[in-house]
């Protein structure tokens, strides 16, 4: 039985309600590490589930192309009004869908083809929307990649500013999507400023550490900021392009007419709820323990030989080479899901192997913190990391590690979700 209960779905489409319940189960049953992931509150499932869905309403508030706007134009701008509050910026578009069309009107907003642009390479943590070339941004921009230092794991910023001085970019992003350390904001800011480049910070990961106090914030050094809404943020899936009045109007008009259509209105509302969320005290707390939690599972993984990038985090964020462990990233993520851990195998700065099959894993502390786990839990979890990665062939002590991880889960509700009893 799911809880709270989806009578209308289990009548309609049993098959698919007996989906959404298996993965209600999985995810209540598993340590979710995966670190772009997080568990919503009840309040942002509501909004997300509401009649908001069924109304159209291209363009903004105030400047629509359809009638009826009575109560979507408020609620848009709740979503505005507390962002811009909560983050400190002028403008906020609440608009993108995702975070990597949010990237895609960044582009469009600042460039032409061919044009330059200067972001941190992909396999040392970067996103495929800031010029991989399997993407439209690699395909159709010249993106320029700065990278981390062998030794240290960390953005060098001394390549970053010579590799500007040299390129004369359009635009240099900064951040990604397996940083373990702090992003140097004012540092980038000044380059940006020094070769008329925009600065484009990328808080996908980070915007709840940046929203909880956790991690400096980007306002007041990048002209534009972009995140999804649904990472740290413990937002629906989504995303917003925060800017300087100055860059307001190119970053709208790149949204919509530039790339999207009419707004999904049931997830702008959903994101003005987590953005209240966000605002109140406790979610300090909650950004806080993120972090504190990450450190200590760094901190625990190294004390059992795991080799961590840059040597811990500053973040929610770990990422691991497992050459020392003698285990490729792959064989080793599926080993851990089948013991209850659930994270992704990741490529490392200078990785040797290929991306579908590379040396690492990520691990992020996000979900299990909204479950309520701490320091204490963490030390367990890396206890339970090392033995499924010393047993990855041995399925009866993967499922014992399960049995255990379900044990201590049960005493940490799941927001949104209650098994049966
Ligand atoms: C997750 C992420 C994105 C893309 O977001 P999607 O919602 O998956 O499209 C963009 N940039 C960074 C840095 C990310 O981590």
């Amino acid at each position: 039985m799911h809880q709270p209960s989806i009578p209308h779905l289990s009548a309609t489409d049993p098959d698919l309600a007996a989906l959404v319940e298996a993965e209600a189960t999985r995810q209540h049953d598993k340590v979710r590490l995966i670190a772009s992931e997080n568990y919503v509150s009840p309040a942002v499932l509501e909004a997300t589930g509401s009649v908001l869905t069924n109304k159209y309403s291209e363009g903004y508030p105030g400047r629509r192309y359809y009638e009826g706007q009575q109560v979507v134009d408020p609620i848009e701008e709740l979503a505005q009004a507390r962002a811009r509050q909560l983050f400190g910026v002028d403008h906020a578009n609440v608009q993108p869908y995702s975070g990597s069309p949010a990237n895609l009107a960044v582009h469009l907003a600042f460039m032409r083809p061919g044009d330059t642009f200067l972001s941190l390479e992909l396999a040392h943590g970067g996103h495929l929307t800031h010029g991989s070339p399997v993407s439209i941004s690699g395909k159709w921009l010249r993106p320029v990649h700065y990278g981390v230092g062998r030794e240290t794991g960390r953005v060098d910023m001394d390549e970053v500013r010579d590799l500007a001085r040299k390129e004369r970019p359009k635009v240099i992003f900064c951040g990604g999507t397996a940083i373990p350390r702090t992003i140097d904001f004012p540092a980038f800011a000044e380059i940006a400023r020094e070769t008329g480049a925009v600065l484009v910070a990328d808080i996908a990961h980070i915007a709840g550490l940046v929203a909880g106090g956790a991690h400096p914030s980007p306002a007041g050094h990048a002209g534009v900021i972009t995140t999804t809404t649904h990472k740290t943020l413990r937002g629906p899936r989504g995303a917003m392009i925060m800017t300087t009045g100055e860059h307001a109007t190119a970053i709208d008009k790149a949204i919509f007419p530039g790339l999207q259509g009419g707004p999904h209105n049931h997830t702008t509302a959903a994101i003005a709820v987590a953005l209240k969320e966000a605002a109140r005290e406790e979610f300090r707390t909650y950004a806080r323990q993120i972090v504190a939690n990450a450190q200590a599972l760094a901190g625990a993984l190294t004390e059992r030989g795991f080799d961590l990038i840059s040597g811990g985090t500053d973040n929610h964020l770990i990422l691991i080479d497992l050459t020392k462990k003698d285990i490729g990233g792959k064989p080793a993520a599926k080993a851990l899901d089948r013991a209850g851990i659930e994270l992704n195998f990741n490529t490392v700065p200078f990785d040797p192997r290929k991306p579908w099959s590379p040396s690492g894993i990520r691990l992020g502390t996000a979900a299990v913190t909204t479950r309520g786990l701490t320091e204490e839990h963490m030390t367990s979890i890396a206890v339970w990391v090392d033995r499924a990665v010393a047993a990855a062939d041995d399925e009866a002590a993967l499922g014992t590690i399960a049995a255990e991880i379900r044990d201590l889960l049960g005493g940490f509700p799941m927001p949104g979700w209650g098994p049966a009893r």
